[in-house]
C-alpha cells in the first residue's frame, strides 16, 4: 500500500480544497461506516468542504441512518463535480461506482481504500489490503498515519464496518488483529450492545412477514456443488410491494438462508428490474463463491460474493449451478 503518497495527498490539501468521499452502490455497513468514520477524521484535520455520496438508489438502510457523520451525505447529482480529492471506500471495481466514475476521472487526486482480492486497481493511489477484514481496517491505519486520534464518533463508523464485514466477529476473517482493533474502538466509549441492536436486531414487522414468505419458498439441492449442497430463494419487487418494504431490507435475508445445515452454498436472488436480479452468494468453505461471481460478471470475497444476473430466476440459478463444481476448493 502506498501510505506515503496517501498521507501526502491529504496533508497537501489547501484549506479551500473540496473533498468527496464515495463508496459502492447499495452501501453496506463497511462502505458507509468506513466512509463516514474516515470523513469525521478528515473534519478533525480541518477539512471544511467535505461531502460523501454513493451511486444508485439514494436510500440509506434504516439500520445505518443514525451513524455519526450521516450529515455528510448528499445525493450524487449534488456532489462536487470536480473535487480536489476523491476518496473511494470498499469498491472492488469501477462498475460498483455507477456514474461516480466521472468524479474519479475529474478529480485532482484519488485514493482507493479497499480490501477485495478482486480489486481491479482502478483510480489513483491504492490502499488495498486483501488480508484486511474490512475497509475500515485500512481507514483506521490511514487515520493513524495522518495523526488523527480516534474518538467515539469516528470509532462508531469504523466499528460498524468491522462488525458487519466479519459477521459480528464470527467469520474466519476474525483474527487477533481484528479483535485488537475492536478493542481500540471500544476504548473510545462506544456501546457495542446498542450498536448491534440497531444494525442487526431491528426490523419493521412488514419485513419480518416478508422474510417468512420468502423463506417458505427456499429450495434445497443437496446434490449441487458436487454434493456440498445449495440452498436458494428469491424475492420479487412484487413481494416488496405487498409488504410495503424497501429493497434494502432484503440485504439481511441471506443470513437467514445460509444457516441451512445441508448446504455449503447459500444464494438469494433479489429482483432489481423486470429481468435483472442482484444475487448474493455465501459459502461455508467448500466452494469459492467469488469464482462463481466473477465468472458471472460480479466479484467479492471467497466466502461472500455477488453479481447481477439477467433473465428469469430459474435462468439465474441455473447459471450459478453450472459454475459451482468448477469453484470447489481443494481439501
Ligand atoms: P452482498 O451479497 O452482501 O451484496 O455482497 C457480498 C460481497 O460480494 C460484497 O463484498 C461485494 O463486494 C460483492 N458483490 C456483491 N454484488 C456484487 C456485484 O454485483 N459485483 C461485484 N463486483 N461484487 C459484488
Ligand atoms: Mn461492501
Ligand atoms: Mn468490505
Amino acid at each position: 500500500a502506498d501510505w506515503a503518497a496517501a498521507v501526502a495527498a491529504v496533508r497537501g490539501l489547501p484549506a479551500t480544497a473540496r473533498v468527496l468521499l464515495i463508496c459502492h452502490v447499495n452501501p453496506d455497513g463497511d462502505a458507509l461506516g468506513s466512509m463516514l468514520g474516515f470523513g469525521l477524521g478528515l473534519r478533525r484535520l480541518g477539512v471544511r468542504q467535505l461531502q460523501a455520496t454513493f451511486p444508485g438508489p439514494p436510500e440509506v438502510p434504516e439500520s445505518f441512518r443514525w451513524l455519526p457523520g450521516i450529515e455528510l451525505l448528499v445525493p450524487q447529482d449534488e456532489a462536487y463535480p470536480d473535487p480536489d480529492l476523491v476518496i473511494c471506500f470498499d469498491a472492488a471495481s469501477e462498475s460498483r461506482l455507477g456514474d461516480l466514475v466521472d468524479r474519479l476521472a475529474g478529480s485532482g487526486a484519488a485514493l482507493v481504500l479497499d480490501h477485495h482480492a478482486s480489486n481491479t486497481r482502478f483510480g489513483g493511489i491504492h490502499l488495498v489490503d486483501p488480508h484486511a477484514a474490512a475497509t475500515s481496517v485500512v481507514a483506521e491505519e490511514l487515520l493513524r498515519r495522518l495523526g488523527v486520534a480516534l474518538d467515539a464518533e469516528i470509532a462508531t463508523g469504523l466499528y460498524v464496518a468491522l462488525s458487519t464485514d466479519t459477521g459480528s466477529f464470527r467469520f474466519e476473517a476474525t483474527t487477533p488483529a481484528v479483535h485488537a482493533m475492536a478493542g481500540r474502538l471500544l476504548a473510545t466509549g462506544i456501546r457495542p450492545g446498542e450498536i448491534s441492536r440497531r444494525i442487526y436486531d431491528t426490523r419493521p414487522f412488514g419485513a419480518v412477514r416478508l422474510f417468512g414468505e420468502v423463506l417458505l419458498r427456499a429450495r434445497l439441492e443437496p446434490a449441487a456443488a458436487a454434493g456440498h449442497g445449495l440452498v436458494w430463494t428469491y424475492a420479487t419487487r412484487d413481494d416488496l410491494a405487498r409488504h410495503d418494504q424497501p429493497a434494502y431490507v432484503l440485504e439481511a435475508l441471506i443470513d437467514s438462508v445460509r444457516c441451512t445445515a445441508e448446504a455449503d452454498v447459500a444464494c438469494v436472488v433479489k429482483q432489481v428490474s423486470d429481468r435483472e436480479w442482484a444475487v448474493s452468494l455465501r459459502s461455508k468453505g467448500a466452494v469459492d463463491v467469488s469464482a462463481v461471481a466473477v465468472a458471472l460478471g460480479g466479484g467479492g470475497h471467497r466466502f461472500a460474493a455477488g453479481f447481477t444476473g439477467r433473465g428469469t430466476v430459474d435462468e439465474v440459478v441455473a447459471s450459478i449451478r453450472a459454475e459451482l463444481s468448477g469453484a470447489l476448493l481443494a481439501g
